[in-house]
């Protein structure tokens, strides 16, 4: 068979195997399927690439590929669960600025003779990928805590934002209609990488999700565009599956958060809390030891679990499962509501749970719970805090007003785990603490929740 065709059939196959791992990523039960059909996909993608006859020596692409996947393989068994965000940021960075550099070299070794359509790939190709890897940096930086997660913010920013982009696709289409112009094609990448920086510094606390979403559609444009400019098939179909989910993520996510996307889209949100969002709550905390709190869920009938981004810290998804057999064994119904955007990952909770063996029929999303609390005896939230904060609802002022949540506050009792009065990610105060129906039982949550399965059974025991 000529190589050709074979490598189109590669390709077909690839592309096959992308879409129905997609279509199997879409659900927490045939997720690890859907994982295993893209993998399969990309070594097909990668073996139909290196066929390719224009290869001439294999030696860089073996060292590339060896050191590729040595770096591969450590980032992803030695990241903890709780850092993905921050690695899933900086493959965004890798993969824009792998886009970002073969766009370059092409044009640093053919840019005057190249045809006009394959100029606008390769411009296109060129500034996203800049931007994507900046801008995917700074977001990595800010998960990390190496740059202040709160937006920051100057004066007359968004109009500098918005001339910046204009100065950009200015020099990008220049450079499409005047190849030779070497000087502002890289004036161009400058300005994009300066653009990435300045897009995602004004963005933080609770829209970060958003954020990398977006990035990570823009890295998958850029992967598309390398594919047109290179005239190669499954770089193209990749790179639009890549770009079309993470927009379609994006959207959901805005409307988890309540953003327009239009904001988004223009870096238009992230502004400084207005005055008053940051002043201290009022009232008193009370906090209750775990044998009080076992008392309480052995009388209750129904209890809802709100779990967070402390319960992927403190590794509780076993003993949160563990808790859940205890209280069925009592007769008592348990629900679990998953935020959109808790912990800080989406699906992070339910990734989580899906390991510890929960029921995925007991997992609700937010629309599908929300009526439940008000009926509910208690509600345990296990390491969440911004998810359940009612500041989203009744404060103008709070950055995360107008965000949906969780309404754990409307359950009979509340039952809040935590080590400390700590912010939560968005690094404001909960006033669902001082509430009257609020018991906090301090401690990291996996302790906690053994000692109440423990209370539980030391009763059952003794009655
Ligand atoms: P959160 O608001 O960040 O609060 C987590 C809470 O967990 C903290 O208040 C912390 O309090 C507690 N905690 C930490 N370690 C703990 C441990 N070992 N045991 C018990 N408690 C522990 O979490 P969330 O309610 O899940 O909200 C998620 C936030 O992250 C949102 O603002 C969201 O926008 C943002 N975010 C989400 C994503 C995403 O895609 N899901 C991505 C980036 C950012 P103590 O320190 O006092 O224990």
């Amino acid at each position: 068979m000529p190589q050709n065709q074979l490598i189109e059939i590669a390709y077909f196959a690839a592309a096959v195997l992308f879409i129905l791992g997609l279509k199997l990523l879409s659900s927490p039960r045939t997720a690890r399927g859907g994982m295993h059909l893209a993998e399969l996909g990309m070594t097909i993608a990668i073996a139909g690439t290196l066929l390719d006859h224009h290869i001439i020596t294999y030696t860089w692409i073996v060292v590339g590929a060896a050191v590729g996947a040595v770096a591969g393989v450590i980032i992803a068994v030695w990241t903890p669960m709780t850092a993905m965000p921050q690695r899933t940021a900086l493959s965004h960075a890798f993969g824009a600025a792998a886009a970002a550099l073969v766009g370059i070299s092409h044009y640093y070794s053919e840019g005057a003779h190249l045809p006009s359509g394959t100029m606008v790939a390769l411009g296109i190709e060129v500034m996203l990928g800049s931007l994507t890897f900046t801008g995917s940096m700074v977001a990595f930086a800010k998960l990390q805590g190496w740059l202040p997660g709160a937006p920051i913010t100057y004066k007359g920013q968004n109009v500098f934002n918005l001339l910046l982009m204009l100065g950009i696709a200015t020099a990008t289409v220049w450079v499409i209609v005047n190849p030779h112009a070497s000087p502002l094609f890289y004036t161009m990448v400058g300005l994009a990488l300066a653009f990435g920086v300045l897009f995602v510094i004004p963005i933080g606390a609770a829209d970060m999700p958003v954020v990398i979403a977006l990035l990570n559609s823009y890295a998958g444009l850029a992967g598309a565009a390398t594919g047109f400019a290179l005239d190669n098939k499954i770089l193209v179909i990749a790179g639009t599956l890549d770009g079309a989910s993470g927009l379609i993520l994006s959207i959901i996510m805005c409307k988890a958060m309540n953003r327009p996307i239009t904001n988004v889209l223009f870096g238009a949100f992230g502004k400084p809390p207005e005055a008053g969002a940051d002043s201290a709550v009022k009232g008193s905390v009370r906090s209750i030891s775990t044998e009080q709190a076992g008392e309480l869920l052995a009388g209750s009938e129904s209890v809802v679990v709100v779990p967070g981004y402390g319960m992927a810290v403190s590794q509780a998804q076993h003993a949160v499962k563990e808790l859940a057999d205890v209280l069925a064994e009592r007769s008592i119904d348990v629900k679990y509501a998953v935020h959109p955007v808790a912990g800080r990952m989406p699906g992070h909770m339910n990734v989580l749970l899906a390991e510890a063996g929960v029921p995925y029929d007991q997992l609700y999303d937010m629309d599908h719970i929300n009526d439940d609390f008000q009926r509910a005896d208690v509600a345990i939230v296990i390491g969440a805090n911004d998810v359940v904060n009612p500041a989203a609802r009744n404060n103008k002022a709070s950055p995360i007003y107008g965000m949906p949540i969780l309404n754990a506050d409307q359950a009979k009792s509340v039952l809040v785990l935590k080590r400390s009065m700590a912010p939560g990610f968005a690094g404001i105060e909960n006033e669902l603490f001082t509430m009257p129906n609020c018991m906090m039982v301090f401690g990291d949550a996996k302790k906690t929740i053994s000692e109440f399965s423990a209370a539980l059974k030391q009763k059952a025991k003794a009655a």
